[in-house]
């Protein structure tokens, strides 16, 4: 079974009949939806994302590429890429991926995306959300919706106490304070999206004696740092996914399931540690 732990539900870029096509296509048994959080993006050349990985694989060159994202938001929130201003949506509109999964439950799940950031209410949208068919966690950005992680605390509270998982884009610095949560919150289930993004092996190793598992999606990482992942946070910490449908797209502009799941077919690992890669352990956390 493979199971795609972390996708986004993106219409304007993979329609519902498209997106399911390709997942029979691929194989893809169920898909964890995220509900759109910004403006369709141009495709970013693979040697400018070689470089940002590069740069922050290391403390020393961390802050660089942090300059260089803080460089891209506008005072407003939203992004500028080559001149042109992107949207990023303070609180996305999670009503079209629940919808998805209420039309194909057997085949949909869906993450409530929430931003604690100039929002009171966000503890009456979780409790909104959570009894919606599928609902399985929470997805949270404080990189792009660029707010200190302190400010999860009463929702992690919470969704600790509920048992709900939190998979969270990591941001740089306090945006991203993975030991403070983890060591605040023991109890709740943390998936750190795109292995640890943007701290990658400086996480690893906490990351493993706490209560965090990464996702292996997006080509904000590679095949060397997905292995790398692995090997350090051992199968069982690890879970396939892939951010569609950004970042990999083929040549019929949909997108390439084939990429990341050679990642893991391709890892030295047994046949079990894949199979809980590519289902067990996202079973194991939202209980389904
Ligand atoms: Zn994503």
């Amino acid at each position: 079974m493979i199971i795609d732990s972390h996708a986004h539900f993106e219409p304007r870029m993979l329609g519902e009949a498209n997106l399911i096509q390709k997942l029979d296509a691929a194989g893809v048994d169920k898909v964890a939806l995220i509900p759109a959080m910004n403006d369709p993006l141009p495709h970013v050349p693979e040697f400018v994302l070689a470089a940002s990985r590069a740069l922050m694989q290391s403390g020393l060159t961390r802050p660089l590429a942090e300059a260089a994202h803080r460089f891209t938001l506008t005072s407003e929130g939203n992004l500028r890429l080559g001149g042109t201003i992107y949207n990023i949506y303070p609180q996305p509109d999670n009503e079209p991926a629940f919808a998805l999964v209420k039309k194909y439950p057997g085949r949909f799940l869906a993450w409530a995306f929430l931003n604690p950031r100039h929002n009171p209410g966000v503890l009456d949208d979780l409790e909104k959300w959570r009894h919606e068919k599928g609902m399985i966690g929470v997805k949270l950005h404080p990189h792009w919706h660029d707010y200190t992680t302190d400010l999860l605390y009463p929702l992690f509270e919470r969704m600790q106490e509920l048992n709900l998982p939190a998979l969270i884009h990591l941001g740089f610095g306090k945006r991203g304070d993975f030991r403070a949560i983890a060591e605040k919150f023991p109890r709740l289930k943390i998936i750190s999206a795109h292995a640890g993004f943007p701290f990658y092996q400086d996480m690893w190793n906490f990351a493993k004696h706490h209560n965090i598992y990464v996702d292996l999606s997006s080509p904000y990482i590679d095949e060397n740092l997905a292995r790398a992942a692995v090997k350090v946070m051992g199968a069982d910490r690890c879970l396939y996914g892939t951010d569609a449908p950004y970042g990999f797209s083929d040549q019929h502009k949909g997108y390439d399931y084939s990429e990341i799941r050679g990642w893991v077919e391709r890892l030295p690992v047994s046949s079990t540690d894949k199979e809980k890669i590519f289902a067990g352990n996202f079973r194991e956390l939202v209980k389904i």
